[in-house]
């Protein structure tokens, strides 16, 4: 509707500068004829020309394309269970044809016409649902969307079963809790390389290297926070990592830049104050532009928000945070070059945990070509996954939070008397040389007498 209003009036403003050249009367009638065809116009239905769906555990996002901004209702329907979509003066124009119902909460999805003029969207679905609808004004990608997110209202024992997984016996020892964020996800794919590699996609392969490595490591549980390709909102992966309890949330990327020549990894902890530098601002931007793709309409934004300003930890943990990054980031020069050589500070909104350490890395550029490459690579997204673990490994050897098995092995110390080899405290204790080093900062295997080494968790 805006761009025939737009038209008339860049119509009319070439008209008035030929006002004089023509008589009144022709000009009145030219007038009236593009009134006409404003009028027509405005009666034109809008369309749906496509849709995407995106299946989570226990939630489904429906993104119709339409042609322009529409009005539309949502209701619930009972015995079956189904979800009814009004769209006002709306007409299809695809059909839903080659949709894949089966990890999703729909078993079908119906379409007919209302009134002549109106489209009906049926959701046919397995499960009790919360719907929740919402419009997206056109994006980089995107043109005008219907989004639908259908949450379900069944517990799943899965959901149960993650969740007591990381809950150990009282007064036993537990496992630290790794959350492993894997950025963007479903309709925000995040960056895309020049050979068409989509962040979303090397993310989530590079997250679950690294739950395999954490899998294996003993005292360390990982927690995934996003497990397949869909969105969850940022404050959504927050909310998961404080229900598992997790100790350290980490947030993997692979970003654009402008100048497709950055290249490195980095390493970002919240700041109070927002960006720290131009290109931290610039990503810090593009990142929290997801929660605008993927949450408009998130209802326990404020109460978060909110907590998360008030929290008065927020600071010892932005200390934590830059600590552990600085272990992971260490890590990250030995493989390859790094963008920054300091753990950069942004406020990127999925960091924002008052009380869980949190860093977001940036594993490479996709927008540079050669990172690119080693971003769709199994034995790099490997290297880089191996990277993290050893820089998480070692600030955990320092800063194992009370009760984990991590602090009960932490608190063993070792003095080095004279003729003792680091080989040899290794086997004596049956932990790994390198785990040894890793939880001392040890370069080499160099060692002195009186040294105190601390003993690592087996
Ligand atoms: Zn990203």
């Amino acid at each position: 509707m805006a761009n025939s209003v737009m038209k008339i009036r860049t119509i009319w403003v070439s008209l008035t500068s030929v006002q004089s050249a023509l008589p009144l009367t022709l000009l009145m009638m030219l007038l009236m004829a593009l009134l006409m065809t404003s009028v027509t116009l405005n009666a034109q239905a809008a369309s749906v020309d496509g849709v995407r769906m995106w299946a989570g555990p226990d939630s489904t996002r429906l993104v119709f394309d339409i042609s322009g901004p529409i009005d539309h209702s949502v209701f619930m329907l009972r015995s079956p269970n189904r979800v009814v979509l009004d769209l006002k003066n709306v007409r299809l124009t695809q059909s839903f044809r080659g949709l894949e119902f089966n990890k999703s909460l729909l078993s079908g999805l119906r379409s007919a016409k209302r009134n002549g003029k109106d489209l009906r969207l049926v959701l046919d679905l397995k499960t009790n649902v919360q719907p929740k609808s919402f419009l997206l004004k056109p994006t980089k990608q995107y043109g005008h969307r219907l989004v639908i997110d259908l949450q379900s209202l069944s517990v799943k024992p899965v959901a149960k079963v993650a969740h007591t997984v990381t809950k150990a016996p009282k007064g036993a020892p537990r496992d630290v809790i790794i959350a492993i964020d894997a950025g963007h996800g479903g309709d925000d794919p995040g960056a895309s390389g020049q050979r068409g590699t989509r962040e979303k996609v090397v993310v989530l392969a590079i997250a679950r290297e690294l739950e395999k490595l954490i899998k294996k490591e003993p005292g360390m549980t990982p927690l995934m926070i996003r497990t397949g390709d869909y969105y969850l909102g940022l404050r959504k992966r927050m909310q998961k990592a404080r229900e598992n309890q997790a100790d350290l949330f980490i947030s993997i990327h692979a970003d654009a830049f402008r100048n497709g020549r950055a290249s490195g990894a980095s390493v970002y902890v919240l700041s109070s104050g927002g960006a720290s530098s131009e290109a931290a601002r610039w990503l810090a931007e593009s990142e929290n532009s997801s929660d605008l793709i993927g949450g408009v309409s998130l209802d326990n934004k404020d109460d978060l928000l909110r907590s998360v300003l008030l929290d008065l930890s927020q600071n010892a943990t932005i200390a934590a945070s830059l600590d552990v990054g600085g272990h992971v980031l260490k890590e990250l020069r030995g493989i390859g070059k790094v963008h920054k050589k300091r753990v950069e500070q942004a406020s990127f909104v999925v960091l924002k945990s008052p009380d869980i350490p949190s860093i977001l890395v940036e594993t490479g550029y996709i927008s540079n070509k050669r990172e690119e490459r080693n971003l769709r690579n199994k034995h790099y997204q490997r290297k880089l996954a191996t990277a993290m673990l050893k820089g998480v490994r070692s600030y955990f050897a320092q800063n194992a939070p009370p009760g984990t098995r991590l602090a009960m092995r932490g608190n063993q110390n070792h003095v080095i008397r004279s003729g003792e080899t680091l080989s040899g405290i290794a086997q004596r204790y049956s932990v790994t040389q390198l785990a040894l080093r890793s939880a001392n900062s040890l370069r080499n295997s160099r060692l002195r007498i009186g040294q105190i080494l601390r003993i690592p968790v087996l």
